[in-house]
């Protein structure tokens, strides 16, 4: 231990936080993260393998990643005149966004949602400040939204399109709102993307303050840890000043183009999970025990209304099927359960424990 004690060498905010909990999830049907179950078909994944043996793993990475940089506005529609960050998964970008505003700096977004928003600028020191959604419809509450904006002049303002963990789309209208009365940025995450119908991408031109983000975790490669973030060079410049020179390591270089290139089979898993997250959602409407909400993501938020979450979620756990707790934040979340939908048999694993545990 150093001779100074730990209160005064880390920020008070650092001391009086916990680590982000990554629950053990080995042996269990693993609907917890968000993730697409299914692996590369063999073929596919014999060429990205032989693709991997020109990768000069003794140099550093292209520091610009440019080659991945073409692949992904051409995947993702994103205008040319429209400049580019890449992070390591969209947390980095999260933190990097975060770690380049002034210390004095506002930060809000509406709750529930990602957790990594308050989780990182609690860290830095920011003010931040979360607005609750609706009670009802999880809408963004608009008349609270606009107080906030005024009353804080926040400098950044995080926007998950869908929601986690809510899984809806908020109203696009009041999403223009906050864009044309926000003093600063306006984060647009569009982590799922891959699930939903709706995007700010064309909108990039129209809103000097508009910046999306987007992510490959969900649409597969979650392993590879890549996110990005798409907006006007001004402002897209200063972030690459706080980046790191290689947080694009090579491996992941070369293996999100080669996906992206690839990228139907991608595609096509994608279009399995929307059916299934149809399926998912008719039996959880039609348990009398719960409530389930409409999602345009790759999970299901859901309360359980004549028992405590916590106790569904031990017995889930208990039948092996581990999904998400998210009770324990409390406010809108209260008894509220997350599921990632999986293949049709691991669906059909987390409903019969479902029904079983609800008995
Ligand atoms: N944004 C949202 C809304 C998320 O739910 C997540 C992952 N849970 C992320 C960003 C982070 O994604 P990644 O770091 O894997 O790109």
């Amino acid at each position: 231990m150093p001779t100074q004690p730990l209160e005064t060498l880390f920020r008070s905010e650092v001391l009086s936080m916990s680590a982000y909990h990554v629950a053990d999830a080995s042996n269990f049907i693993k609907l917890d993260a968000m993730e697409n179950p299914y692996s590369w078909p063999e073929d596919i994944q014999a060429r990205w393998l032989e693709s991997l043996k020109t990768c000069p793993i003794n140099r550093y990475p292209d520091p610009e990643a440019k080659t991945l940089a073409i692949a992904l506005r051409r995947a993702n529609g994103i205008p040319e005149q429209s400049a580019l960050l890449l992070g390591n998964g969209s947390d980095e970008i999260i933190q990097i966004l975060l770690m380049a505003l002034s210390a004095d700096a506002a930060v809000l977004a509406p709750e529930p949602g990602f957790v990594m928003y308050r989780q990182v600028a609690q860290s830095l020191g920011l003010r931040y400040q979360g607005v609750p959604l609706l009670a009802d419809s999880f809408q963004l509450d608009m008349p609270a939204m606009r107080a906030a904006i005024a009353e804080s002049r926040p400098a950044l303002i995080f926007i998950a399109y869908p929601n986690n963990p809510t899984g809806n789309l908020f109203d696009a209208e009041a999403i223009e709102e906050i864009l044309a009365i926000a003093p600063g940025l306006v984060v647009v995450d569009e982590a799922y993307a891959p699930f939903a119908d709706a995007s700010f991408i064309g909108e990039l031109g129209r809103y000097p303050n508009l910046l999306v983000m987007r992510t490959v975790s969900k649409l597969g490669l979650a392993g590879l840890r890549l996110g990005f973030l798409a907006g006007e060079t001004a402002i897209v410049e200063q972030l690459h000043k706080v980046r790191l020179p290689y947080n694009i390591n090579s491996l992941t270089q070369i293996t999100v183009g080669f996906a992206l290139d690839h990228g139907e089979f991608l595609l096509e898993q994608t279009q399995t999970l929307r059916g299934e997250r149809a399926l998912v959602f008719q039996a959880l409407q039609g348990m009398p025990d719960v409530q389930a909400y409409p999602s345009a993501a790759n999970f299901i938020l859901f309360r359980t209304l004549n028992q405590a979450a916590a106790d569904v979620f031990a017995s889930l756990k208990a039948q092996g099927v581990l999904i998400k707790n998210l009770s324990p934040q409390g406010g809108l979340l209260h008894n509220c359960l997350r599921v990632t939908i999986g293949k049709p048999e691991e669906n059909q694993a987390f409903l019969s424990a479902l029904t079983a545990a609800l008995k």
